[in-house]
């Protein structure tokens, strides 16, 4: 018969939040581009990265889409969604507190009643410029029943543990599409 395990599950990942929070950053990082942090973000023309990764030695084909502001306009990119990422920079309150709009838009939306949301605290490493306590996050991340991750794609720091986590989650779940 047909073998299925060798198959690779396909999953598709958006990223939401305001311009500016690093989004363009962790993308870069996703797509293996280590340097994206030093090339201006207006470069990056594709919004959308599709890569195959090992995470616990299986693969799995993610498809992230970036670069949009509007649930809309990223949800349109796709034919569902597996996944968001709401990104905000942890030195800016206002894209923390757009962060919770999205997160009421996205469960305004029957369609993803069930999927999962990170919210991404991003620029951790910008420790004296810090706006939105940890503590707060962690609240608010209760609040909406979702996952918290703080990196810096800066530094590089949780940007996997992000990546890797999603992937896990969503084996657990087992709808790839
Ligand atoms: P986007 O508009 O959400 O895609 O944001 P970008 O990825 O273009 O990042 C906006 C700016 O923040 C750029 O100047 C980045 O170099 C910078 N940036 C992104 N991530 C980080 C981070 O983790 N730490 C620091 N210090 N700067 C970052």
């Amino acid at each position: 018969g047909i073998s299925t395990e060798s198959s690779t599950p396909a999953f598709t990942v958006v990223m939401l939040g305001d311009p500016g929070v690093g989004k363009t950053a962790l993308t870069g990082i996703f797509a293996g581009d280590t340097d994206s942090l030093a090339i201006d973000s207006e470069m990056f023309v594709e919004e959308v990265c599709e890569r195959t990764v090992l995470v616990d030695g299986e693969s799995a084909t993610v498809t992230l889409v970036d670069s949009c502001n509007t649930l809309e306009e990223a949800v349109s990119e796709v034919c569902s969604v597996d996944a968001f990422l709401l990104v905000y920079s942890i030195t800016d309150r206002a894209s923390f507190e757009r962060a919770a709009e999205l997160r009421i838009q996205i469960r305004q939306a029957e369609a993803y009643a069930n999927t999962p949301i990170i919210l991404v605290g991003n620029k951790c490493d910008l420790v004296r410029r810090r706006e939105v306590p940890i503590s707060e996050a962690r609240v608010c991340a209760v609040v909406f029943d979702c996952k918290l991750v703080e990196t810096s794609a800066l530094m590089q720091h949780n940007v996997w543990l992000l990546f890797d986590g999603v992937i896990r989650q969503l084996r657990l779940r087992g709808n790839s599409s």
